[in-house]
């Protein structure tokens, strides 16, 4: 099963980050380790992408979030498998798979 990868300060604790990362944004720390993150998290932010180009173009209309990771990280991801036409902010979500560009894509949980 694939996993989120994030990386946690050894330390001073913070974290985890996600790469690209070299170093603890607190306190700058080259000591990192992996940690595997659960996948799951819920929608922060998001906007419904209505005309899209290449790859995305047969996704549209396609949610286009700001998605906040249970143990705290956010990234800019798809999330695929929800109602754009009902979507909300908080909605939970969990990891669906890793595209060509190794961009972990979500769906509604
Ligand atoms: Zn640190």
């Amino acid at each position: 099963m694939e996993h989120i990868t994030g990386y946690k300060c050894k330390d001073c604790g913070a974290g985890p980050f996600l790469m690209p990362t070299m170093a603890c944004q607190k306190c700058h720390s080259q000591n990192l380790e992996e940690v595997a993150l659960s996948g799951n998290g819920k929608i922060h932010t998001f906007t419904i992408v209505h005309a899209a180009f290449g790859s995305l173009k047969e996704k549209a209309p396609y949610a286009l979030c700001i998605v906040e990771l249970q143990e705290g990280p956010r990234l800019l991801t798809i999330v695929e498998d929800v109602n754009v036409e009902t979507l909300k902010v908080e909605h939970p979500v969990r990891l669906k798979y890793f595209n060509e560009e190794k961009i972990p894509i979500f769906q509604g949980a």
